[in-house]
């Protein structure tokens, strides 16, 4: 049987006191140049070169536009691999945003119903449906729950909901769990995003969770199982 729902507020007050999150933009358009700055690079990786980026282009969709390839391309070169296809990423968001936002991606989105914001959001490079429901919260633009794969897993590993067939099962299925905690303020979902990506990267990774290390390991499903 799952745990209730509600024990998840117990567990992020643990997450919170004792797992460090990175900062990470917050605002659309940054969010958007972020998932796209480099190829598979861990979060300080990213947070160097998205930092690199800003200061030699910047972070509006005119600059983006506007820069050349002699500065675009060595900035995606330590990215990682293929770098082109990154350079033809940045392109296309500034044009989205320049294109059919008018310049101002956020305005847009606010502008626009939940569904419509969502659609415009997955029309960008690497966003898919958990990405564009993260922009629209942690921009506050609509406050509902979401999380990324870490989270999922983790949730899994804790006990709040059952194996799932397929990865789009096991998201609803931890989606769910959020919105049964009753809570619904942006703060308390954008930190349960962040800990519970935390927590996944650290120690309940996803080959083998490290759970002597984990400050959920006394109250874990997985660990009290034994199945490591
Ligand atoms: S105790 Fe182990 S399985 Fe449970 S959340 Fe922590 S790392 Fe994951």
């Amino acid at each position: 049987m799952s745990r209730p729902a509600s024990d998840l507020i117990a567990l992020l007050d643990v997450l919170k006191r004792t797992l460090r999150v990175a900062p990470a933009p917050g605002e659309p358009m940054p969010m958007i140049l972020w998932e796209n700055i480099g190829y598979l690079v861990d979060d300080a990786r990213r947070r160097r070169l998205f930092d690199a980026f800003d200061a030699a282009v910047g972070l509006t969709p005119e600059a983006i536009a506007a820069a050349s390839d002699g500065v675009l391309l060595p900035l995606a070169r330590d990215g990682g691999m293929r770098p082109e296809i990154r350079v033809e990423r940045w392109r296309t968001i500034a044009r989205i945003v320049l294109d059919r936002c008018d310049g101002d991606l956020e305005a847009a989105l606010r502008s626009l119903p939940p569904p419509k914001a969502r659609a415009l959001l997955k029309m960008f490079p690497m966003i898919g449906d958990p990405g564009a429901d993260k922009v629209l919260l942690f921009a506050g633009i609509a406050v509902r729950p979401c999380l990324e794969s870490n989270g999922v897993r983790a949730l899994a590993r804790l006990g709040f909901f059952g194996e799932q067939a397929s990865y789009d099962r096991s998201y609803k299925a931890a989606v769910a769990v959020l919105e049964a905690t009753g809570r619904t303020d942006r703060a308390w979902l954008v930190d349960a995003h962040e800990r519970l990506r935390a927590l996944g990267k650290t120690t309940c990774k996803r080959g083998a969770p490290i759970c002597a290390a984990c400050p959920l390991d006394a109250t874990c499903a997985h660990a009290a199982a034994g199945s490591l």
